[in-house]
């Protein structure tokens, strides 16, 4: 078989060039102007709703793949959100809705990511879920490379 007869299936090395848009038309990432991603198909190095999209594909095949928030970053939880005093944070630091912060879970010690919601005169809400929770996500792709992937990546789970 010649490289270019592969179609993307599992164990299979894939590289794309992908374009991700939110329904309001936000380009939030897109790898054109850099190297496409490469990643291992079938070891859920992407979403679940890209992924399974892939299969069959060849190279120079384009697509467009609408991924529903259940099969990408997941809905909002509700209960993901949390009210800290705006006291917690360093008086010199300039906080905007939006920003990511990172903060150390008291139990465990971890560092978690989470997102400024709101801020308020004496308090800070924070979200901890994903930036893209609940977001339909629309993928322009191009499957740009196929190739099997050595035993070692296979081993890994990654590409080297
Ligand atoms: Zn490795």
């Amino acid at each position: 078989m010649t490289p270019d007869a592969l179609k993307v299936a599992d164990d299979l090395v894939v590289s794309m060039h992908y374009t991700l848009t939110l329904d309001d038309g936000e380009v939030v990432d897109s790898s054109v102007k850099g190297d496409p991603l490469q990643f291992l198909q079938g070891f859920g190095q992407i979403i679940p709703g890209l992924e399974k999209e892939l299969y069959g594909m060849a190279i120079g095949d384009n697509k467009q793949v609408v991924v529903a928030a259940a099969d990408g970053y997941g809905e909002v939880d509700p209960d993901a959100f949390q009210v800290v005093p705006r006291s917690i944070f360093p008086e010199e630091l300039d906080l905007e809705e939006g920003m990511g912060l990172r903060m150390r879970d008291q139990a465990t010690g971890q560092l978690i990511e989470t997102y400024i919601a709101e801020i308020r005169p004496e308090e800070v809400l924070l979200d901890f879920n994903h930036p893209l929770a609940g977001e339909v996500l629309t993928f322009d792709i191009e499957i740009t490379g196929i190739r099997p992937a050595s035993d070692e990546e296979l081993a890994h789970g990654h590409v080297h």
